[in-house]
């Protein structure tokens, strides 16, 4: 069974893999690494152990206004906004050789700082992070306007122009990534910017910074405060001098920074935020693959992930066999220490998240679900959980239909296509949604009729810099990646003159 988490057995591992030295522990503004003007500092926390990694600067209001006034001076007067887009995009892949370069210290941060196994961290979080940078680079310079003919004496054309200051507010579960998902579009729309990420990773976005001023990235265009959310982050939604905040992490969150933008200058918002999406699985499936898919959706990033298809709706011809067949596979799945290579899922990122996932389980039980697999922590410290099932899960109970944030699947049972459609848009959010099936015209019928930001069809979280990623209802709106995720940062100007006595059309 591979359920043994590995706080004490593993918990100095690290195989070949080096630990990072952490270097970056100040805010970053105006270019320069300084103190919180408070000097106050806050623990990040090993989530194996619980031990602390380093103390980090503890930024408030006070850092917010010096970080939004460098920035708004990089924006007002600075060389940024009004470089050609293919000056930027030079500098911007500079930035992406930078971070390629340093690959394994930024992947050993993520995985110290954010529990994920090292081998997840050096693919994925780096990868994503680069192919972030170089879309961006490339877009940077393809930020263009139309041509409009009003009326035969009326000529008029839009200019794209940066939009200004962007408050950039971003969570833990892939710090590196969330960073540049707001960052690198925010960067090709020339704008400058006030970074804060989340309290309990803050560590990927300082030497981040770092890198951009050895990129050559002007000072002032990038500013980190390192904080928590109801001091910085609030500070940031509330900011009278900033003019678009963009911000992933949860629904409540998201509603208390739309209040702030309305309660102070109206900035434009630009939300990701959570989800419980469906994932489902019909009879003629590929059942191998129906079971590797629900595992991944699942149980990938330990279910901290906003996409995680975490209600998996199988069709009965097939149901009983997809219950076997995932609880046999479950039993190789590994917990344990992220830096050791054969782990498949780490800890969960701190403590306040382990409870709140273990909550959820008990309430699962307390409502009659049944356990297939885990439903308990386990290791002799850290933060670990095992992977869990329910089943005999009914679609009005919490486990179903509130967001967990962690390695917890409920595994439903469905009839018909149109009764699979209606469950799945039985919810609030309009995340993501999976879809397994070999019959052409199904998934084409469920990929028009799911009310969600992405379809997967026969695959699970395939995410890109050049694919739109963004949900509706609940789960949010704005992209990010894709060119639309340079709208948030852009604003369209019409120009329009009069075109006198043309003998042409
Ligand atoms: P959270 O919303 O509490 O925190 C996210 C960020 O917001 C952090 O940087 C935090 O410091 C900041 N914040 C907290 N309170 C704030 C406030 N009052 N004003 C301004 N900023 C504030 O999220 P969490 O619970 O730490 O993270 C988990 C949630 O994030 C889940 O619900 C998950 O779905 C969501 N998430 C969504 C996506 C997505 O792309 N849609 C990605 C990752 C996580």
């Amino acid at each position: 069974n591979g359920h043994r988490a590995g706080g004490e057995e593993n918990g100095g591992g690290g195989g070949s893999f080096k630990m990072p030295e952490i270097r970056y522990t100040k805010l970053f503004i105006n270019g320069r690494f300084v103190d919180a003007v408070s000097g106050k500092t806050f623990e990040t926390r090993d989530p194996r152990t619980g031990d602390v990694i380093a103390s980090v600067a503890e930024g408030d209001k006070d850092d917010v206004d010096l970080a939004v006034k460098a920035a708004r001076e990089a924006f007002d007067h600075g060389k940024w906004p009004r470089m050609s887009g293919s000056e930027r995009g030079k500098i911007i892949s500079k930035y992406a050789d930078l971070v390629e370069q340093h690959a394994e210290e930024l992947a050993a941060l993520e995985s110290l700082d954010a529990g994920k196994p090292v081998g997840v961290t050096r693919v994925v979080d780096v990868g994503n992070s680069l192919h972030s940078l170089r879309y961006f680079a490339g877009a940077a310079d393809k930020i263009h306007g139309e041509t409009l003919r009003m009326s035969r004496q009326m000529h008029g054309y839009t200019l794209r122009e940066p939009l200004g200051v962007a408050g950039l507010i971003v969570p833990w579960n892939f710090p590196a990534v969330m960073f540049f998902s707001k960052v690198s579009p925010a960067l090709a729309a020339g704008c400058t910017m006030v970074v804060k990420p989340a309290e309990q990773t803050p560590l990927s976005a300082l030497f981040l910074a770092h890198l951009a001023k050895q990129a050559g990235i002007p000072d002032g265009v990038i500013n980190v405060v390192t904080g928590f959310g109801p001091t910085a982050g609030a500070a940031i939604s509330s900011h009278m001098d900033i003019d678009v905040v963009a911000f992933t992490g949860s629904t409540e969150v998201g509603r208390l920074i739309m209040e702030a933008a309305a309660k102070s200058n109206l900035k434009q918002v630009a939300l990701e935020l959570g989800g419980k999406s469906p994932l489902i699985i019909f009879d003629d499936a590929d059942l191998d693959k129906a079971v590797e898919l629900a595992i991944g959706g699942n149980f990938f990033n330990k279910g901290e992930a906003c996409v995680a298809g975490s209600r998996v709706f199988v069709q009965e011809g097939i149901y009983d066999r997809f219950e076997q067949k995932i609880a046999d596979a479950m039993k190789n799945w590994v917990v344990g220490d992220p830096f050791d290579p054969r782990v498949n899922q780490g800890p969960q990122v701190d403590k306040v998240q382990y409870e709140r996932v273990l909550r959820y389980i008990e309430q699962g039980k307390t409502e009659g679900a049944t356990v297939l697999t885990g439903g308990k922590p386990c290791g002799k410290k850290g933060y670990y959980i095992e992977p869990t099932i329910f089943t005999n899960v009914k679609d009005d109970m919490i486990i179903a239909k509130e967001e967990i944030f962690g390695p917890v699947m409920c595994l439903m049972k469905f009839k018909t296509m149109e009764e699979a459609i209606a469950r799945a848009n039985d919810t609030r959010y309009g995340l993501a949604a999976g879809v397994v099936t070999r019959d052409m015209d199904v998934a084409n019928t469920m990929a028009r009729s799911i009310r969600a930001g992405v379809v997967w069809v026969n695959c699970y979280f395939a995410m890109d810099s050049s694919c739109p990623f963004g949900g509706r209802k609940m789960s949010g709106f704005g992209k990010d990646d894709g060119m639309h995720a340079l709208d948030k940062f852009l604003a369209v100007k019409a120009v329009v003159t009069p075109v006198h006595a043309s003998p042409w059309f």
